[in-house]
C-alpha cells in the first residue's frame, strides 16, 4: 500500500508568532520554487500554541497546502486546568495533527505511555491525527533492548485505540539520544525499529492497519540524510526538531525526493 510520506517540524518553544508567520510564508515560496508537489509528500509545521493562530490566517488566506498542528494537548474537555489547551481549541484553530509524548514532554512533565494513549484517543475523537512519539534512552540502546523497550511502548500507547484509529495515525520513532544531539541513527538502526513497529502493529491490530499506519524517524534529521532514511521500507517521513526553524533546510529536507 503507498503511503503519503510526512515531513513534520516541530519548532519547540522557539519563535514568537510574527516569526512563525514569517517562516511559514518562507517555506511556501521555497517550495514553490522548488516545484514542490504536496500530493507527494505532505508539510506540516508544528508551532508553539501562540503562533497558531498567525498560521492558521496565513494558511488560510494564501491557500497554503501546509498543514499545521500544536505540540500537545489536554485530556481534558474544559474547566480548571491552568495553562492547558483541549482539542476543540486546536480544532477551531483548523490544526490537523497533534504532536502526543514527545521525549521532551515525557522527561519534563512525566508524561508516561498510557497518558500518551489517552491524549492521541482525544486527538482522534477530535478528527484530528496525533503524531505519537516513541523511543528508548541511551542506556537502553547501549544494552541493545531498544526494540523490545520501543515495543512496549507501542503496546501501552496503542491500547485503548481500534484499527481504524491507529490507521489514521502518525507514529515517530526518536530514540532520544538522537535528539537534538547530531547524533542521527543510521538508517539501518531506524528501519529496524520502525519495521518491528509496523509487525507489532500488524499483532496486535492487522497487516492492513500496519500497512496504512505512517511511522516517521526523529533525531537529528538533516538535508544530508534525509534522502537515505526516507527510502528505508518502513520510514514513511521525519519528525524533525533544530532543522526545521531554517527554512531553506527544511525544504531541502522535504523534497528529499529530488536530492
Ligand atoms: C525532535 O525534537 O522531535 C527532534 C527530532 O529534534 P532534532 O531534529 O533537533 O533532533
Amino acid at each position: 500500500m503507498a503511503r503519503t510520506p510526512i515531513i513534520a517540524g516541530n519548532w519547540k518553544m522557539n519563535l514568537d508568532h510574527l516569526e512563525a508567520t514569517h517562516l511559514v510564508q518562507k517555506l511556501a515560496w521555497t517550495l514553490t520554487d522548488l516545484k514542490h508537489d504536496y500530493s507527494a509528500v505532505e508539510v506540516v509545521v508544528v508551532p508553539p500554541f501562540t503562533d497558531i493562530r498567525s498560521v492558521q490566517t496565513l494558511v488560510e488566506s494564501d491557500e497554503l497546502s501546509i498543514a499545521y498542528g500544536a505540540q500537545d494537548v489536554s485530556t481534558h474537555d474544559s474547566g480548571a486546568y491552568t495553562g492547558e489547551v483541549s482539542t476543540a481549541m486546536l480544532t477551531k484553530l483548523g490544526c490537523s495533527y497533534v504532536v502526543v509524548g514527545h521525549s521532551e514532554r515525557r522527561e519534563y512533565h512525566g508524561e508516561t505511555n498510557e497518558l500518551v494513549g489517552e491524549k492521541a484517543k482525544k486527538v482522534l475523537d477530535a478528527g484530528m491525527r496525533p503524531i505519537m512519539c516513541c523511543g528508548e534512552p541511551l542506556e537502553v540502546r547501549k544494552a541493545g533492548t531498544h526494540v523490545e523497550y520501543v515495543l512496549d511502548q507501542i503496546n501501552a500507547m496503542l491500547a485503548g485505540l481500534s484499527a481504524a484509529e491507529v490507521a489514521k495515525s502518525v507514529i515517530a520513532y526518536e530514540p532520544i539520544w538522537a535528539i537534538g544531539t547530531g547524533e542521527v541513527a543510521t538508517s539501518q538502526d531506524a528501519q529496524e525499529v520502525c519495521g518491528a513497529i509496523r509487525v507489532r502493529i500488524a499483532e496486535l491490530f492487522d497487516q492492513a492497519t500496519a500497512d496504512a499506519v505512517r511511522i516517521q524517524y526523529g533525531g537529528s534529521v538533516k538535508s544530508s540524510n534525509a534522502a537515505e532514511l526516507m527510502a528505508q521500507p518502513d520510514i514513511d517521513g521525519a519528525l524533525v526538531g533544530g532543522a526545521s526553524l531554517k527554512v531553506d533546510e527544511f525544504a531541502k529536507i522535504v523534497t528529499y525526493q529530488q536530492a
